[in-house]
């Protein structure tokens, strides 16, 4: 596909890796809703989950463009990077904001792969996205934090070694911003489980391993508190833009591969006598599918090269999760669409592409919410909530 390949070497790197879990084997997974091990450790094995660790902590020490084209390939090649996803982003807190001690114990430990960072839990059942009224409170004791509350859409918890934890540390009555009061902690889910944390799953539309969390006086040493008390709202505000780019990243991946599939289908698949791709009615919503995922793919450039800058990118990195994921979506229904009936048979994946890339129109965030963040702070038009 004429497309701009930056990243060669990643991107052939990937592609090499990723065909040794061909469409047989992300199928089985998702039949059996299974995690798919071997394919992770390969990643680990070869650092591609540690590509934003620094060198100095045993990762490759590269940027949020480097680290998309990754999450972009796996996609791109059948894959679903939401089995791994996580670490990219999370490990984004522990850098900014963790203190050196913090790195020094978490970071080698994650880029050999022996811990994983996986899971954050920040939203929670009662609140949903209006995340600054969340109930979970940690208070301190001692030493220790005490935390009760519950969540829910915790992703990979059977997957993962550490969580980072959003809970509030001092009420909301008690700060002057509701934004302010809310901490961020390093749960190890073995010192948890079964300790004052539990976690009930929650099967779903994709194979996206997820759970409620309830806790129940979980005590958390204070040295895993992550940066200062009281900030932790604005540390995972931080860490969104980087979210969100992936996320345009792994889209991205998506709609490439829905435009192959459906080109290569439309060429190969012959009805009254010729190609099903020589009927315009078929032709032309591949093309615009694919012109849509382009023009989705300028603007995850551009919120890459801001954040790779330390410069702001809110907007494009938010605009660019919005374009991508709708284009992702409409290249899949279009794919569903050119193989007719059997785009609904399991056995030519389309149908789990398209329930796995339908996700990101919720989560991480959901569309309105983009479109209020844009309408409020680069529009400037009323607040509405
Ligand atoms: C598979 C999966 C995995 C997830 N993984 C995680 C995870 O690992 N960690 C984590 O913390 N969370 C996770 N989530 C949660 C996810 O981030 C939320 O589902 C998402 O942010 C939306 O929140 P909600 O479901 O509470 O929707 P709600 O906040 O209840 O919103 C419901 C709908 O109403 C709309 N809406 C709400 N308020 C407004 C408004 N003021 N104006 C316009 N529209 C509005 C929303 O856009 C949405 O479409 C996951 C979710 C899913 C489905």
């Amino acid at each position: 596909m004429p497309t701009r390949e930056d990243h060669l070497e990643i991107r052939e790197a990937l592609r090499d890796l990723c065909s040794r879990f061909p469409d047989e084997y992300f199928r089985r997974i998702d039949e059996e809703r299974g995690y798919p091990e071997a394919f992770i450790k390969a990643l680990t094995d070869a650092g591609w989950l540690s590509v934003m660790i620094p060198e100095e902590y045993g990762g490759s020490g590269l940027g949020l463009a480097e680290a998309s084209v990754v999450m972009e390939e796996i996609n791109r090649c059948g894959g679903n990077a939401g089995a791994c996803h996580g670490q990219m982003y999370n490990m984004g807190t522990l850098l900014r904001h963790g203190s050196e001690a913090q790195q020094q114990k978490y970071l080698p430990k994650i880029a050999t792969g022996e811990w994983r960072l996986q899971s954050m839990a920040v939203t929670e059942p009662t609140t949903g996205t209006d995340t600054t009224k969340l109930r979970t409170t940690a208070v301190k004791k001692g030493d220790r934090y005490v935390v009760n509350g519950q969540k829910v859409w915790i992703s990979r918890l059977r997957h993962t070694e550490l969580m980072i934890l959003l809970a509030r540390t001092t009420p909301a009555d008690q700060v002057r911003r509701k934004s302010e009061g809310m901490s961020i902690f390093m749960v190890h889910l073995d010192q948890a489980l079964g300790k004052g944390m539990e976690i009930r799953a929650i099967p779903n539309m994709v194979n996206h391993e997820t759970s409620q969390v309830f806790f129940d006086n979980l005590e958390i040493p204070e040295e895993n508190l992550i940066g200062e008390e009281g900030r932790g709202f604005k540390y995972i505000l931080d860490g969104l833009n980087a979210e969100r780019t992936l996320i345009a990243a792994e889209c991205i991946g998506d709609g490439y591969w829905f435009v192959d599939r459906a080109s290569r289908y439309a060429n190969d698949r012959v009805v009254f006598d010729r190609p099903i791709g020589q009927n315009q009615g078929v032709q032309f919503p591949i093309a615009e599918s694919y012109i849509e995922v382009e023009a989705a793919n300028l603007m995850r450039w551009r919120a890459c090269d801001l954040f790779d800058a330390r410069q702001p990118c809110g907007a494009e990195a938010n605009m660019a999760k919005h374009l991508a994921a709708k284009a992702s979506f409409e290249a899949a229904n279009v794919c569903l669409q050119t193989h007719g009936g059997f785009g609904f048979a399991a056995e030519y994946d389309v149908e789990r592409k398209f329930r796995e890339t339908r996700l990101y129109q919720v989560a991480p965030i959901s569309t309105n919410l983009i479109l209020s963040y844009i309408a409020e702070h680069v529009l400037g038009l009323p607040r509405s909530f």
